[in-house]
């Protein structure tokens, strides 16, 4: 099964993916958090990616798509998208490779979150440094301020989280990735969930889409 969660920047994809592949057995493929890791180590990859995160503005397509073929070459679970594809271009490409496999992209759930709350979403958003665990400090906060739950990191907020970036990349959203609902909802796969409702509630909600198609 392969599952790809669309929405704006602090939408809940991130939240949803790592809950969802726990739930499902599929490996959590986030690009951003890659790009993040390869950052951190000072990578080759790190080194060029870094500019445009640090901007708001997409790594361009072929170094997203040549590192979508390096990590998945030898994966053989079923893949839960967060962050892929943010272009036509990628989504195209990502359709070949899948074909190339016999398989195909099985479900879309695009995370519906109105523009005016994007902005407060992500400033009230913190990151464990050690697990990558999400928080919001309004609505889902931490016991302990600034420390991870799970295992005591300490919570960050992401550079690209700070309002100047904020705004750069709701106007990338909105000029290269929002044309991809156009592109699934054409192919009967798209799903659209209330990105506005608890957690848990967007977590049963497509679950229970995957039942009814017989998905899991
Ligand atoms: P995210 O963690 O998904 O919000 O991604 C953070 C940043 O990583 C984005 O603002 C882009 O700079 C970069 N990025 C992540 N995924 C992609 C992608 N599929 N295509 C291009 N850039 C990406």
């Amino acid at each position: 099964m392969n599952i790809i969660l669309l929405g704006y920047p602090g939408s809940g994809k991130g939240t949803q993916a790592q809950v969802l592949a726990r739930k499902l057995g599929l490996m959590h493929f986030s690009t951003g958090d890659i790009f993040r890791e390869e950052i951190s180590k000072r990578s080759a990859l790190g080194l060029e990616a870094a500019g445009y995160l640090s901007g708001g503005r997409l790594v361009p397509d072929k170094l997203v798509l040549d590192l979508i073929q390096s990590r998945l070459a030898t994966e053989t679970r079923g893949l839960l998208f967060d962050g892929f594809p943010r272009t036509v271009e990628q989504a195209q490409a990502l359709d070949d490779y899948l074909a190339s496999k016999g398989l195909a992209v099985d479900r879309v759930f695009f995370l519906d979150l109105p523009e005016q709350e994007v902005v407060s979403r992500l400033g009230a958003r913190r990151t464990c440094v050690k697990c990558g665990m999400i928080y919001n400090i309004l609505t889902s906060a931490p016991a302990k301020e600034n420390t991870c739950d799970s295992c005591s990191g300490a919570l960050t907020l992401r550079e690209d989280d700070k309002p100047e970036v904020i705004k750069k990349r709701i106007m990338v959203y909105r000029d290269q990735t929002e044309p991809l609902l156009a592109y699934y909802k054409g192919n009967g796969v798209f799903s659209e969930i209330k990105a506005a409702l608890a957690p848990q509630a967007i977590t049963e909600q497509i679950l229970s889409s995957l039942k009814t198609v017989g998905l899991c």
